[in-house]
């Protein structure tokens, strides 16, 4: 695919980030891979596959892209739109045995909070490999022999992926204002657009700078809104002196656009990024334990965390949850423990055994009261 038409699907699918786009399953042969070719999966969002077969420009690879239902791979798999039955699917349909001499399948990491590795190897005999998290690692992942670095493994948030959000944002709420002002108030719909997008974009872009005060267990939605009311407020304010609007109509009525814009963005801002715990989920007051006499210190549950919460103590062949402050309960290392060393216990202090999150996903199906 040529520059210009990938930058007009990047676009266009950014705006449309929300929304379900799939792109055909199947075997995608990159350059010309031979036996002993990498097998690569990852889930049929369209614009995935897009920064794939980009990133992976001149190398020779097997790419299997498997049923995620046209989403992203790591909201995929955390809803359980994407699960080993999919991985198995892809991998028999493709009769990619026949093309390679291994039995090694890489997957991208951030699908480890759905998909079972331990089930793919008992029903298909491939071993599956956890790929860096962010596909532009790939190749220095190849080069040094498919291993992954702390940092290959750890997400990340930033300036391009915090613009990505905002455009995703700003683009339907936009679109929201501008029809309902269109039909209500016909002067302000274009208005709106600018408030809206301005908003936004400040609101992604700031976001380091206000992460350390959306603390766990802290109301992030009341901190964010009222903050970024009086923020948007302040900036109203200055605006309408410098441009002699300054009336109590003005700043009521842009004071609601920004209020409505500020309310919609805080419906659950930390959902909105990798690093915080959804609120939605936070309420469950889930904390991760390890069992120490489980354990065998094998490490897998560190090759999937994606905020590397773990480190391993080589003396007792034991993992260690170091850092449970950065932990965003997206459930991979429950999921991948084979020994179910490591499990959930919610806000009352029951144990969520580890087999219920994988059959219900972290976010048990939506189930408020789940019986476990
Ligand atoms: S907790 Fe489980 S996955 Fe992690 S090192 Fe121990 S046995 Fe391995
Ligand atoms: S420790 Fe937390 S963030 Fe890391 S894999 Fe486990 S649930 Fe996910």
């Amino acid at each position: 695919m040529n520059r210009v038409k990938y930058v007009f699907f990047y676009l266009l699918e950014t705006i449309l980030r929300f929304l379900p786009l799939p792109q055909k399953t199947g075997l995608i042969k990159i350059g010309h891979p031979n036996k002993n070719s990498p097998v690569l999966v990852t889930g049929n969002y369209h614009l995935t596959v897009l920064k794939v077969l980009r990133a992976l420009k001149g190398q020779n690879v097997f790419l299997l892209v498997a049923n995620s239902r046209g989403i992203n791979v790591w909201c995929a798999a955390a809803g359980g739109h994407f699960t080993f039955h999919d991985v198995i699917s892809a991998l028999k349909l493709s009769n990619i045995e026949s093309l390679v001499d291994h039995r090694e399948v890489i997957l991208p990491q951030l699908a480890a909070c759905g998909i079972e590795a331990k089930v793919i190897h008992q029903r298909t005999g491939w071993n599956v490999k956890w790929g860096p998290v962010h596909i532009k690692d790939f190749l220095a992942y190849l080069e040094i022999g498919q291993q992954k670095s702390i940092d290959m493994s750890i997400v990340r948030f930033p300036m391009q992926d915090r613009l990505e959000m905002s455009i995703a944002w700003a683009s339907w709420m936009s679109a929201v204002f501008f029809f309902v002002l269109w039909i209500f108030k016909r002067e302000a719909a274009v208005p709106a657009i600018f408030v809206v997008w301005l908003l936004t974009l400040f609101v992604f872009s700031a976001f380091p700078v206000y992460l350390p005060l959306l603390r766990p267990g802290v109301k992030k939605r009341l901190i964010f809104m009222v903050s970024f009311l009086f923020l948007a407020l302040a900036g109203l304010g200055i605006f309408s002196l410098l441009t002699s609007h300054f009336t109590a109509h003005f700043l009521l009525f842009w004071g609601i656009i920004s209020f409505i814009t500020v309310l919609l963005l805080g419906g659950d801002i930390a959902g909105s990024t990798p690093f915080l715990i959804s609120e939605f989920r936070e309420e469950k007051g889930l904390q991760i334990e390890v069992d120490s006499k489980k354990c065998r210190g094998d490490g897998i549950c560190m090759n999937a965390c994606p905020l590397d919460c773990f480190i391993l103590d080589k003396q007792k062949q034991l993992v260690i949850f170091e850092r449970p402050e950065k932990c965003i309960c997206c459930g991979a290392c429950v999921v991948q423990c084979q020994f179910d060393a490591l499990s959930y216990v919610d806000y009352k202090g029951h144990r969520v055994p580890p087999d219920f999150i994988r059959r219900h996903k972290v976010g048990f199906s939506g189930k408020w009261k789940p019986r476990y």
